[in-house]
């Protein structure tokens, strides 16, 4: 098809190619050893991924020396960006008395006193390794504490990868009426008995399953901002609508916060006074380094005590390693208010400027998120669940990787899916080179757009 689609995509790739001859070396040395060259699917793109190399502040340089303006931060981990200087010395000043002991330390009472009192619903804690051991958990907990075993998870919704968590973890586009329970490859069919899925945002799906089932549901774990499922926040009155049937029904309340603790010193519970019975951490509270937390009400938590006489099994060889919890900690003393504000600030910036360049170009599509997290989406109208994140991304077939690709030609490292995120290196210089480099991206990509996509060229 001759329609100047072709070029366009085929330019872009070119592009890719001609700045990045040292990744697609590393590329072949790799997929010898690692399945497709890398190690985890989130960071795997076509043609091949980037070899980053170094990362300073909010940039990051791949193994070819380009520089690129880093909006992905490890998946929103990396709130202080890269190389933060307290994080560096605390990490040395660990590394040289030891990384872990297998024994317990101040410093992780000291790491847990500072997120106990930030944040609202978590009186006890504690640590793991992952967002992914977080969540599970977090579930045994609200199993054990119950004595129920089903659970009630979100179409879409993205609570890492154990198995309970792997149950539609893509939404359900296929069809029209309830999402329907699926799993995919290597996880039991057996894990679909104990969960039922409702849509984000949709507090008469759990109303209902709550009346006719609640006797067997231990709890509902929600991401207060649907995270993977396309950052969409929650709509006024779904958390409290939540906590209300919750607590209504004698179910608990289960916030995954690993990625929503960034949008306030207390998370999304802090800021709408919706205070969850247990709750699930990551990413930002290790500092850079690989970590988990889960906590809440001290009377569930209080069965992680050993001398419980019905005590939860819960260990893990690295929990709280005395360097994660160094870096941790200093990661979130530099987190105050002021810088949160800030972030937050400059992320509704970048959004109204990415929208914006939508409007000026003559495309439809839009900025979803709050504060320091965003994500570009091919549609307008309001988005309100996983599952119109998915048809949407669908129906834009390669437009999204095409972007994605193109951000990186214009020195932009931002999630392959379009989210976008904020971290504190960054000043308005930064917000402003990605939204020229949005801008210009996206006005390249119009004639492609208007040739294979043409319902998303709208009126100027
Ligand atoms: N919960 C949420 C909301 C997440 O976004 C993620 C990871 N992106 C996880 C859990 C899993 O965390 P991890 O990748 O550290 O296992």
């Amino acid at each position: 098809m001759r329609d100047g689609a072709e070029e366009i995509s085929q330019k872009i790739l070119d592009t890719y190619r001609g700045k990045t001859p040292g990744s697609k070396a590393h590329q072949e040395k790799a997929a010898r050893y690692l399945p497709g060259g890398d190690t985890r699917t989130a960071t795997y793109f076509a043609p091949y991924p980037v070899y980053m190399e170094k990362g300073s502040g909010c940039y990051l340089y791949d193994v070819d020396g380009n520089a690129y303006l880093d909006m992905l931060g490890n998946y929103t981990s990396l709130i202080h960006g890269h190389a933060f200087p307290a994080i560096v010395e605390a990490i040395r000043e660990q590394a040289v008395n030891g990384t872990v002991f297998g024994s317990a330390g101040a410093i992780q009472y000291l790491h847990a006193e500072h997120l106990c009192r930030r944040i609202p619903g978590m009186d006890m804690i504690r640590y793991c390794n992952s967002g992914t051991e977080a969540t599970l958990f977090v579930i045994r907990a609200a199993r054990a504490f119950t004595g129920k075993e089903g659970i009630i998870k979100i179409d879409g919704g993205y609570h890492g990868g154990h198995d309970l968590a792997e149950v539609n973890i893509l939404p359900d586009i296929e069809t029209d009426g309830p999402p329907r329970a699926s799993v995919r490859a290597g996880v039991p069919a057996s894990v679909l008995q104990d969960v039922r899925v409702v849509p984000f945002n949709d507090l008469a799906a759990v109303a209902s399953l709550l009346e006719t089932d609640a006797g067997r549901i231990a709890a509902i774990i929600v991401e207060p901002v649907l995270g993977a499922g396309g950052v969409i926040p929650a709509q006024k009155g779904y958390l409290a609508g939540l906590r209300e049937l919750t607590d209504r029904f004698r179910v608990l309340l289960i916030f995954d916060e690993v990625i929503t603790l960034r949008l306030s010193t207390g998370g999304m519970q802090a800021l709408t006074g919706v205070t969850p019975d247990l709750t699930s951490l990551g990413k930002i509270i290790g500092g850079g380094l690989p970590v988990g937390a889960f906590g809440g009400r001290a009377d569930i938590m209080a069965r992680f005590d050993p001398a419980h006489p019905q005590a939860i099994f819960h260990s893990g060889t690295f929990n709280a390693a005395n360097m994660v919890m160094a870096a941790g900690l200093s990661a979130l003393k530099a987190l105050d208010k002021a810088a949160i504000d800030r972030i937050n600030a400059l992320g509704e910036r970048l959004k109204e400027g990415f929208n914006v360049a939508f409007k000026q170009i003559g495309l439809r599509g839009q900025v979803t998120g709050i504060g320091s997290l965003n994500q570009v989406h091919w549609c307008d109208g309001t988005l309100n669940n996983a599952r119109e994140t998915g048809r949407t991304l669908s129906a834009a077939g390669e437009l999204p990787g095409l972007l994605h690709l193109e951000m990186m030609n214009r020195g932009m490292y931002s999630a392959k899916r379009g989210m976008v995120v904020i971290s504190t290196p960054m000043t308005d210089a930064a917000i402003d080179q990605a939204t020229a480099a949005f801008s210009g991206a996206l006005d390249m990509l119009k004639p492609y757009i208007a040739a294979r996509f043409p319902q998303l060229v709208a009126e100027k």
